[in-house]
């Protein structure tokens, strides 16, 4: 596979391509982007159906995307990653045309672990063995609930971290998928695990995350759940739903998932007039096709949790009334179910049972790790990324591009 690739990128190499590694700025929309490049509107917007329009609104900005132009500069290809599934790719097909597809990001996923000491503070220690602020913050925030480092924390106490990490172009993207997180403090261990449902609990079994409202609209029905990619057999191209649908009358109340400050109240082409709330952690909810805002809501406005925002419509891109609700961390669509508040927050049962067998397993794995004092290996031979003609695509599988040593 990988020399198929190879080859397919000798013609590019040939005709002295040149690949343009830039950072979306903030507050350039993606038809200002189109207009700012000389690329065409009609066929790389206007003419795309309702579903390939709202993707290009989850464009956030800082996001590293790249342009590929041919020897005369001319722009032969555009991806921007939209979501750790999922990248926008404006191309010229053979008849020079261009031409708009969501297509699937290549990444490859590492597991990791290590264990290491504090210092100073579990921040600096993790950092240090990690390079990695992502895994920083990730066990950070896992204990946020539970521990005040500024107060337990002693000089050579213990911790240990199991995780994924995905890399693309080389370098670690997204947030990594914690897996374990665990500290001695005062010679008694605090950990955090991973269940089988994807949230997090302590040892024995209470969930330390979930922070979201149940249901930002009450007693809406679900009338679209959360999918980070999908092959649409019919229309053959790459679908995708970053948010889950409330169905509910027009006017009925939107309250805040959570506590946090407005930092975007606007009228957006696709997804109407919008809202976003930032909230702790790196975590943000957007609030799409509300009929209206709430009166007084504005930009810099902090709101409590369950406050009325705004009101169920049907503006922007929809086909009736409903609430479009996202969930982000760092600005990566995440499934809102993952961190919705539940009412039950002990595992029994069953679930405890089958929880306990991990938790076993884990500390196991810790234990090795701890014994054998394991270390990041930071070997540098990443892959690396480039381009491939679009004609050669494979799309139902890898996609955009070769992946090669
Ligand atoms: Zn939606």
């Amino acid at each position: 596979m990988r020399r198929i690739m190879l080859l397919l990128l000798l013609p590019l190499i040939l005709s002295a391509a040149k690949v343009d590694y830039l950072r979306w700025e903030s507050g350039m929309t993606y038809l200002s982007f189109l207009s700012k490049n000389d690329l065409p509107s009609r066929p790389l917007y206007w003419n795309l159906d309702r579903e390939d329009q709202i993707l290009t609104e989850e464009i956030y900005s800082g996001v590293g995307y790249q342009i590929l132009r041919d020897e005369n500069s001319t722009i032969e290809q555009v991806l921007i990653p939209i979501s750790d599934e999922l990248q926008l790719h404006v191309y010229k097909d053979n008849n020079n045309s261009y031409k708009f597809e969501a297509i699937p990001v290549i990444y490859v996923t590492k597991h990791l672990s290590f264990t290491t000491t504090i210092q100073s503070n579990p921040s600096s220690a993790i950092y240090k063995a990690t390079h990695s602020k992502r895994a920083m913050s990730a066990f950070i925030s896992g204990f946020r609930k539970s521990i005040n480092f500024s107060l337990h924390v002693q000089k050579d106490d213990p911790i240990v971290m199991i995780y994924d990490q995905k890399y693309r172009f080389g370098k670690p993207f997204s947030m990594p998928r914690l897996q374990l997180a665990k500290i001695r403090l005062h010679g008694k261990w605090h950990g955090i695990y991973l269940g089988a449902d994807e949230r997090y609990y302590d040892a024995k079994g209470h969930e330390v995350e979930g922070f979201l409202l149940g249901n930002p609209v009450k007693g809406a029905r679900i009338s679209s759940g959360f999918t980070r990619r999908r092959w649409h057999p019919v229309l053959h191209k790459y679908r995708a739903h970053l948010g889950i649908d409330y169905a509910a009358p027009r006017g009925t109340p939107i309250h805040a998932a959570g506590a946090g400050t407005i930092i975007e109240l606007r009228r957006s082409r696709s997804y109407g007039n919008l809202t976003k709330i930032r909230h702790a952690d790196g975590y943000m909810t957007l609030y799409a096709h509300q009929k209206k805002f709430r009166a007084g809501m504005r930009r810099g406005k902090r709101v409590k949790k369950g406050e009325v925002i705004g009101y169920v419509g049907t503006t922007g891109l929809s086909s009736g009334p409903h609430l479009h609700f996202g969930l982000y961390k760092h600005n990566r669509a995440i499934n809102p179910r993952s961190v919705i508040q539940v009412t039950t927050k002990k595992l029994k049962g069953a679930k405890r049972k089958q929880f306990q067998e991990i938790v076993k397993r884990y500390d196991k794995e810790a234990e090795a790790i701890l014994a054998e004092n394991r270390q990041i290996d930071r070997e540098s031979d990443f892959d690396t990324v480039c381009y491939v003609k679009h004609d050669k695509f494979d799309t139902q599988g890898e996609g955009d591009a070769a992946v090669r040593k």
